[in-house]
């Protein structure tokens, strides 16, 4: 059993925490690690840390913060691996998978590399007689990151490299259900020669969560979580005068309609609706399948169904699905299984059951799908967060395009189609963040920025990319005066531009 600490001043440290919580390996169910949870104290001293750092970080030249950021982004690449293993091991999820997510974050640390360019602000020449004006765009000062489970590396890698070679200081509070590869992320800037303090991890509950959202000293709160911890952090943070960005839960709809090619229709359906076992927010979790559509494109889902090969994350064998989170968060997604067929929708294939020979202790739940599922029912509503997706038949494109308008999440969609047209009208006129024509999982490139509408994010900024630049920077316009030394007189007049 290994304790899993914080990382403060360069050096994984237990402070004074004398709390601590359980992490497991969900393959096997074992618990395999305790992770520490921060009380006052240590928010206290990793705050101060944190603080003192940003005296000279937000000083460091441009060049300086850069050849960091590149060191990093060599060593990240270099230890791709071993970061995937270790996301595995405590999450759950296929090693394919964990590579990709380090993938994804590895991007916004390429897009930090190019910081110097983006950091260019506007200059007028001569807005007056002999006066320049210009936006410097500085660093807010210490920020924080508040991260989900489902994603321990990627997540936190869409706020700190930005954050980071913008010139502030970074905190990271980590999910309590997956924190080693946060200590992993941060020995490894501190290698590439990250001075120590700039990027500190907290591990803990809502006692470090709440700890950041009332410190003095604490600017600005990026939050990635569940809808209800999302209003929440976005309602305290604001009320304690920080600048907040809060992402929230996600129920993502796929159109399919009949012109669509349905065999790539059910490959994306159950590529983007049981990868990560579900639980990725952009994960599909619902297909409006059109007119004829639900005919034909069950079988096709179900068949693909049969062949998926569900296990741990890390054996030999390449593996198409993990266990799931905990085993709280299992029997929770079973219990809504539980639930669609008592709302009677139809069970087209049954994920209960499932037992993974040599891992019976293991949190594994199997692909599920229910068919004729109605906008009224429970298992349509809530955010479910494992491998269950629904099918909600409609008559019209119309209909379909309203039932994604009328729900309270906003995060991803998308279209199957081979009309332009509807494809054209359907990016136009749907009401969410991320929109995907004929891409399942549309998740922004680093250098576009990530974030849902509705109840999807709360705040006006999105991650990482131009908006991400923004969130964790204050615009200041200089008016600067450089006289002819030829020319004087006193104008007590208000100052205009002449
Ligand atoms: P969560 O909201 O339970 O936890 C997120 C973070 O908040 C964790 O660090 C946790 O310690 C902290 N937290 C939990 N309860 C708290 C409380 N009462 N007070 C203060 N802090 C608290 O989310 P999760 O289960 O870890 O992650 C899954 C959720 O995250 C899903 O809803 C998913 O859709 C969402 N998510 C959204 C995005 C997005 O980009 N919109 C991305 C990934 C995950």
């Amino acid at each position: 059993m290994t304790d899993i600490n914080h990382f403060v001043d360069g050096a994984v440290s237990a402070l004074n925490s004398t709390r601590r919580s359980d992490v497991h390996n969900p393959a096997t169910g074992q618990v395999t690690g305790q992770v520490a949870l921060a009380d006052a104290a240590d928010i206290d001293a990793v705050v101060a840390s944190s603080k003192a750092a940003f005296e000279t970080w937000s000083e460091m030249s441009i060049s300086r913060r850069t050849n960091i950021m590149f060191r990093y982004r060599e060593l990240l690449d270099a230890h791709r691996m071993e970061l995937a293993e270790m996301i595995s091991a405590e999450h759950g999820k296929v090693r394919a998978d964990a590579l990709g997510e380090v993938g994804r974050g590895l991007e916004v640390v390429e897009y930090a590399c190019g910081i110097g360019q983006i950091l260019q602000a506007p200059h007028s020449e001569d807005v007056s007689t002999a006066v320049d004006s210009y936006t410097v765009r500085q660093a807010v000062g210490v920020v924080a990151g508040i991260t989900p489970f489902n994603f321990p590396a990627m997540v936190p890698m869409w706020m700190y490299p930005v954050a980071i070679a913008c010139g502030n200081t970074f905190i990271l509070k980590p999910s309590e259900k997956d924190p080693t590869v946060s200590l992993r992320m941060a020995e490894l800037f501190t290698e590439a020669g990250l001075p120590d303090g700039v990027f500190n991890v907290l591990q803990g509950d809502a006692v470090a969560v709440n700890g950041l959202l009332e410190h003095p000293d604490v600017k600005a709160v990026s939050f990635v979580g569940s809808t209800p911890i999302a209003k929440y952090i976005h309602s305290t943070a604001s009320a304690n005068g920080k600048r907040v960005q809060a992402l929230g839960g996600a129920k993502n709809h796929m159109i399919v309609l009949p012109d669509a090619d349905m065999g790539q229709a059910a490959d994306a359906a159950v590529s983007a609706g049981y990868g990560s076992a579900g639980e990725r927010c952009m994960a599909i979790s619902v297909v409006v399948a059109v007119g004829d559509v639900g005919d034909r494109l069950i079988p096709e889902i179900t068949s693909r169904i049969d062949d998926l090969k569900i296990g741990p994350g890390l054996s030999d064998e390449a593996m198409d699905m993990g266990a799931l989170v905990t085993r709280d968060h299992r029997d929770r997604v079973a219990g809504y299984i539980d639930m669609g067929e008592s709302e009677g929708a139809t069970l087209a294939a049954d994920g209960r059951g499932l037992t993974v020979e040599g891992h019976e202790d293991g949190f594994f739940l199997g692909a599920t799908l229910f068919d004729n599922v109605t906008p009224d029912m429970k298992i349509y509503e809530d955010e479910i967060f494992g491998p269950v997706l629904c099918v909600v038949r409609t008559e019209t494109y119309d209909e379909a395009l309203e039932l994604i308008n009328s729900s309270p999440f906003g995060n991803g969609t998308a279209i199957f189609t081979n009309d332009g047209g509807a494809a054209r009208h359907f990016r136009r006129h749907v009401q969410a963040g991320m929109v995907g024509v004929n891409v399942p999982i549309p998740v922004p490139m680093a250098y576009h920025s990530f974030g849902g509408w509705k109840d999807s994010l709360f705040g006006d900024t999105h991650v990482h990319g131009a908006e991400g630049v923004k969130f964790y920077t204050r615009n200041k316009v200089i008016t600067e005066r450089w006289p002819d030394p030829h020319e004087r007189g006193v104008n007590l007049g208000f100052p205009t531009m002449d």
